[in-house]
């Protein structure tokens, strides 16, 4: 699958413009603002089940449908801009997701291709906006000034979690918009409905949603070992556990049964729901689940999985010859829940 985390990235792609080259590492943003929280991560994206779900983000939907009300909200309103899918973060100091007030946005949002109400962060609306893809937009003193664009996969676990839940939405959103401008249906165009959480075809009226794809992830566990496997993708030595889109027509558990059956031969039991992440690369939702092989000859189907091995708590505390994902990512926090015996 192509949306799976992928580990051990490096850094983040930077994005400079002539002015920040010209100008060296000793800028310093002076009049943009930031969101509120500073700090480094602990479970960035992923979810807690045992904890209420609302974050630090209120998506205050109830606002999507009232204009007026939307439109007051706008004076003192926070925008984030998106350029080529890559979110705008401060460049010095740790990163943080840049804010524009809507006086620095007035002229971005002339240009912007797309924006989307993201919801009300301590009572300050938040919009997203889709910058044009071309180079010149960046010469614009205030993005100059502010930080570079980055792909959230790199930045993600640099930033708060409560940041990242917004980039992920602004990032998720507006790529959805990005690629759904005709209609699925009568081929006419698009335009945006509902503070842009929704397309409404000029031609025949059909209202299009942001879509979610739903794919599982399995933590196989047999006699005090799981298994992990590598895709021929995967960096050299990274070895995760399975994982696969859900298909139409199925259920979660029955995804699990379908993946792991056809990926590694086993036939599992006592599956259970563990934790979930979103992974808006471009929209996956990842589920995570724990369960037990009914025996340990796995059979690898030669495609999607190169090669796989039992592994002990002992063997992922002190891995040699191979690595796993980093806790960035729903499968990293799976095998380390394993390791404290949490799972
Ligand atoms: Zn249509």
């Amino acid at each position: 699958m192509d949306e799976q985390p992928s580990a051990r990235r490096k850094c983040a792609t930077t994005i400079r413009t002539k002015s920040q080259v010209t100008r060296g590492s000793g800028l310093e943003p002076r009049r943009v603002g930031y969101l509120p929280w500073g700090g480094q991560a602990t479970l960035p994206l992923v979810s807690e089940p045992l904890e209420p779900t609302a974050g630090a983000l209120d998506r205050a939907a109830h606002l999507r449908t009232q204009p007026a009300e939307l439109e007051k909200l706008r004076k003192g309103a926070g925008y984030l801009p998106v350029w080529r899918h890559r979110n705008l973060v401060r460049s010095s100091g740790s990163p943080v997701p840049v804010v524009l007030d809507d006086r620095e946005a007035a002229p971005l949002r002339e240009v912007a291709d797309d924006e989307v109400f993201l919801g009300l962060v301590d009572g300050r609306a938040l919009f997203a906006m889709t910058l044009p893809g071309h180079d010149e937009v960046l010469s614009e003193s205030v993005l100059a000034e502010a930080g570079t664009f980055n792909d959230l996969r790199g930045v993600g676990p640099l930033l708060e979690g409560r940041s990242v839940d917004v980039l992920a939405s602004a990032r998720g959103l507006l790529y959805w918009h990005r690629h759904h401008g005709y209609c699925g249906s009568c081929g006419g165009e698009t335009r945006s409905g509902e503070a842009g959480y929704v397309r409404i075809c000029r031609e025949c009226d059909r209202r299009h949603f942001p879509r979610t794809d739903p794919a599982i992830m399995a933590l196989i566990e047999h006699e005090g070992r799981i298994l992990l496997a590598r895709q021929p993708r995967f960096p050299p030595q990274m070895f995760s556990i399975l994982a696969g889109f859900v298909e139409p027509g199925e259920s979660l558990e029955q995804a699990v049964h379908r993946e792991v059956l056809e990926e590694s031969g086993l036939e599992v039991e006592k599956v259970r729901y563990v934790r979930s992440q979103s992974w808006p690369f471009p929209s996956s939702l990842m589920l995570g689940f724990a369960m037990t092989a009914k025996n340990d000859a796995y059979e690898l189907d030669g495609e999607e999985l190169e090669e796989a091995r039992w592994v002990s708590r002992k063997a992922l505390d002190d891995p040699q010859g191979f690595f796993y994902p980093p806790k960035f990512s729903l499968s990293g926090q799976l095998i380390r829940m394993f390791m404290r015996g949490e799972v």
